[in-house]
């Protein structure tokens, strides 16, 4: 029996980080990710990086600082996406897009909401914008996977019971029966300044950091890996499995994880 029940490199727990505001204090954050393979989402607000702001990341620094990391929209100037027109808030979303992509190199397709505001009407115009996920600020300590990734509810903010959650978290590698669990945890790294606590962050990295069975990932990637891991299509008897994707699935083969390659027809083993 082959179950789709796998993350990239047949892994089970995924970790990311998403900060909002793209401050000049985010250099800092990225540098402690980095030390412990920590990976996550970096959402910008495209006027203040533009305008060279001191307290903000410039935009010529941008690939340089979230290198490997992923940026992402946060709206052109920071309003409650509720309070202005759709149209005001199309514009928003997509010129920050426009605007990072310029800066970054790539296409720009997630978001985060300003300060957690949103509604249905909001999310419309996300989508018209080619905006594939968005973050709230509301939480669930479930560790599952979002079923809607334009209401993508985080873990926790990092200073809401940040090394408990962690701990639970990392606890489901030894569950029995596996699937995926997800830590996400969400803040501005300003945040650390103003409460001069960067060690919350530093214990965390450290303690969820660099281990075999968790894969770093940023917001996009586990948006995309799940969109690859939803397509497979299997046989009715679940021993074949087609990968119509371009990139790699992983499907638990009698309990092993095994790589479903794109394109590839994989067949359970002995059958
Ligand atoms: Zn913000």
């Amino acid at each position: 029996m082959l179950r789709p029940n796998c993350l990239k490199d047949g892994k089970y727990l995924v970790v990311t980080l998403s900060y909002d505001d793209g401050t000049k204090h985010d250099k800092r954050l990225v540098e402690i990710m980095n030390r412990y393979g920590v990976r996550g989402t970096f959402h910008l607000n495209s006027s203040r990086v533009a305008s060279g702001a001191p307290d903000h990341v410039g935009a010529d620094e941008i690939p340089e600082v979230y290198k490997g990391h992923e940026v992402s929209v946060h709206t052109v100037t920071h309003p409650h996406p509720s309070w202005i027109s759709p149209e005001a808030m199309l514009v928003e979303m997509f010129e920050d897009r426009k605007a990072l992509e310029k800066v970054c190199g790539y296409p720009v397709r997630g978001m985060s909401y300003p300060f957690g505001d949103f509604n249905d009407k909001v999310i419309e115009q996300a989508k018209a914008c080619g905006i594939v996920y968005s973050r709230t600020t509301r939480t669930r300590q479930d560790f599952q996977l979002p079923e809607d990734f334009l209401r993508w509810d985080a873990t926790c903010h990092h200073r809401n019971n940040l090394m408990e959650n962690t701990e639970r978290f990392l606890s489901f590698k030894d569950e029995r029966c596996k699937r995926p669990r997800l830590l996400y945890v969400w803040g501005h790294s300003y945040e650390f300044n103003d409460q001069n606590n960067w060690d919350l962050i530093e214990g965390f990295c450290e303690k969820v950091g660099n281990k075999p069975y968790v894969w770093y990932a940023t917001n996009i990637e586990i948006y995309d890996y799940e969109q690859a891991r939803q397509r497979l299509q299997f046989s009715a008897d679940s021993s074949m499995v087609y990968n119509p994707s371009a990139i790699s699935v992983w499907v638990e083969d009698n309990g092993t994880p095994v790589e479903v390659k794109p394109g590839e027809l994989y067949r359970e083993q002995g059958k």
